[in-house]
């Protein structure tokens, strides 16, 4: 760190949902951050306005013709400014960087992120992608560099917080709660017919674009089970799904003895994101204060597995193991994209996930890039079958 109090941070996908909360708290404590490096995929007007806020040394743009462009304007006092793959490595591994935020959206967060971990940087992980396709391997290499990884997925931050001052060895399960999305009463005859716009509300919580689709299908749900099995090292087994539509409690952990432990707040990124830069400390943020007497109504059931078939599939990528998760996931990507083209309707996002995996030959994971690999085969096969017009 440069000094005592400030941290350096990277950020992986800062013009996005995450990225712009965390630049937020960044910039409401200038004295404890620094920004060394962003990257962006095509927003680059918002990238602009960041580098000019922020003054990072290195910055990375996934849309190659803007690179040029992003030069010239930026003038000789601006960052390098770098794209591709490499770029991402590059601001991801920044030698100054003592933390990296990931909050690039989907696999593509990968490389970069596991290159930060090579490099000894912490990480706060948004991107739960990562854990889905590599998540064992991934976690072998976080321990093997001893960097910390603080999850900032609001579910997993509430289970990292629930277990502070815990014997791993005394938790009976874990409890990760789900708003059941915009669809949690829809019947599975009207789901057939919901569209674009219907999915893309949720009702708590306001994310990108991707991920408000995996919550109206609750595949965000089954991506989080797998996030919560590697971050946690539990077996699926341990980790069961409580629809809670109200979303203050952001989940819980329960312990041999009956004792449940919760973390309650606001639905607000922004003090998961805080606690990961922050952990172990606390920042004073400027947050409406959750009144737990206006929560007339604090609500728990089980979720319909009939209707919402993604919850499933990543319980059983889970048990399948080796590659099938990333193949899984990266099918998912693919589905999703195209429903947010509207190529698809909404059902047929888990019909393509479901024959991807069932025509996959999982194997195990020894090096990265068999997971490459097998997300590049399950991008391929989803977008054949969307081709060819599945039903
Ligand atoms: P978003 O779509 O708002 O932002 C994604 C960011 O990644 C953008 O900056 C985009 O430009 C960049 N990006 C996308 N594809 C890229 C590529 N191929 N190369 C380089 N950059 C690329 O997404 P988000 O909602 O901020 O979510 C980010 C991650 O955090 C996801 O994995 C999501 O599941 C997770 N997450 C988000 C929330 C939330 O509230 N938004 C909560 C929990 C977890
Ligand atoms: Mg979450």
């Amino acid at each position: 760190m440069t000094s005592k109090e400030q941290k350096s941070i990277a950020i992986l996908g800062s013009t996005g949902s995450i990225g712009v909360s965390t630049l937020e708290i960044v910039a409401a404590f200038p004295e404890r951050y620094r920004i060394v490096s962003l990257t962006a995929g095509s927003n680059i007007s918002l990238l602009k306005k960041q580098i000019r806020q922020f003054r990072p040394e290195v910055v990375a743009v996934a849309d190659e013709s803007a690179v040029q462009r992003l030069r010239d304007e930026m003038g000789a006092d601006g960052p390098e400014i770098l794209t591709g793959v490499d770029g991402l490595v590059c601001c991801a591994t920044h030698p100054a960087a003592d933390m990296l935020v990931s909050a690039i959206v989907g696999a593509a967060g990968l490389v970069p992120t596991m290159a930060a971990v090579h490099a000894g940087k912490d990480i706060a992980l948004a991107n739960k992608e990562i854990l889905v396709a590599a998540g064992e391997f991934f976690m072998a290499e976080v321990e093997r560099q001893g960097v910390r990884l603080i999850p900032v997925d609001s579910e997993h931050s509430a289970i990292f917080q629930s277990l502070a001052g815990q014997r791993g060895q005394d938790v009976r399960r874990l409890i990760l709660t789900a708003s059941g999305g915009p669809f949690r009463n829809t019947s599975l005859d009207d789901l057939q017919r919901v569209g674009l716009a219907d999915a893309l509300v949720h009702p708590n919580w306001e994310m990108g674009q991707k991920i408000t689709i995996d919550s109206a299908t609750m595949m965000n749900k089954g991506l989080e089970v797998i996030e919560a099995r590697w971050l946690f090292n539990l077996p699926a087994e341990q980790i069961a799904v409580h629809i809670h539509p109200q979303s203050i409690v952001h989940s819980l952990v329960e312990y041999c003895d009956g004792a449940v432990i919760a973390q309650l707040g606001i639905p607000d990124m922004k003090t998961p994101i805080a606690y990961a830069l922050s952990w172990p400390e606390r920042l004073p943020l400027k947050q409406t204060p959750l009144d737990l007497c206006r929560c007339s109504d604090l609500s728990f059931s089980e979720p319909d597995i009939e209707r919402f078939a993604c919850l499933s599939l990543a319980y059983q990528a889970l048990e399948k193991g080796g590659t099938c998760p990333a193949v899984m996931n990266a099918a998912n990507e693919v589905a999703v994209a195209a429903f947010l083209q509207e190529k698809i309707g909404f059902l047929q996002i888990s019909e393509i996930i479901t024959q991807v995996m069932k025509s996959h030959k999982s194997i195990a994971i020894i090096e990265l890039d068999q997971v490459l690999k097998a997300d590049s085969w399950g991008r391929e096969q989803a977008a054949r079958l969307i081709a060819e017009g599945v039903k």
